[in-house]
């Protein structure tokens, strides 16, 4: 057995495993193509700004009404509060292209789920985990870039903590007929430069031990980001909405 994940917990549909499964085959590791890179990607001139370090104004907090209250850190980055809760963007996305650079505190602290555990919750409900699983096994559906509960990341290419990590993610929303799924929501991700995830289904809202299932909502939803207790840092967060073809 592995020292961690549960094997109580339901099967996800699909696969053999156990949500969290600890068993379940762990993610290859192996290394970016070339080391992050110290300084921010430029957004594209298209793209709607959601942090470029200054201040926190696109977001509020999740847990009480009002401003988003993490830590602006010098250098131009934003560093999870504990104890403040999530924060989320005031803006809302359908389909999007999202880039967001984070970093996992470079003081080595806790292992598995305990070790600079964050997360990016597409829609506010859909979570890409970020975690440090640089030589930190955990369960494999929550490893780094894991669609959490679901989906382990096809390798796990984490750089060391400290560092800056670079997410890319395509999304594709679900559709909703009033109370009926039309079509369920599509991730893709890049972590560092590496797919982790190539235009993969999702089951439904990310749960905790739990089957995810989807449940009708609106089309659009905010860009949110967890406070799982550890100092993770982001920086140079942008998004592109993905529009159809012929629209301007
Ligand atoms: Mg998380």
């Amino acid at each position: 057995m592995a020292g961690f994940g549960y094997q109580d917990t339901p099967i996800i549909p699909g696969s053999k495993w156990h949500v969290h499964d600890g068993e379940r085959p762990q993610p290859r590791i192996i290394s970016p193509t070339s080391l992050p890179r110290i300084a921010p990607v430029a957004p594209p001139s298209d793209a709607t700004v959601l942090f470029e370090g200054r201040n926190l104004d696109e977001w509020e907090s999740c847990k009480t009404p009002g401003p988003a209250t993490w830590k602006l850190v010098d250098g131009g980055c934003m560093e999870v509060v504990r104890k403040t809760g999530n924060i989320r963007t005031k803006k809302k996305f359908g389909d999007a292209q999202f880039h967001i650079e984070w970093a996992a505190p470079a003081e080595v602290v806790g292992d598995s789920q305990g070790r600079g555990n964050s997360g990016v919750f597409l829609m506010g409900l859909y979570e890409i985990q970020v975690l440090d699983c640089f030589n930190n096994p955990t369960y494999p559906d929550g490893t780094t870039g894991a669609i959490y509960g679901q989906y382990p990341p096809l390798v796990n290419v984490c750089s060391p903590p400290g560092g800056w990590q670079i997410y890319d993610i395509l999304w594709k929303a679900p559709r909703f007929d009033g109370g009926k799924l039309v079509s369920p929501a599509y991730v893709t991700v890049m972590h560092n430069g590496v797919v982790l995830h190539h235009h993969q289904e999702l089951q439904g809202p990310t749960k905790h031990k739990l089957l995810a299932q989807y449940e009708p909502h609106e089309a659009v939803g905010p860009l949110e980001l967890q406070d799982h207790g550890d100092p993770v840092r982001f920086r140079n967060i942008w998004v592109r909405p993905i529009k159809q073809y012929d629209q301007p």
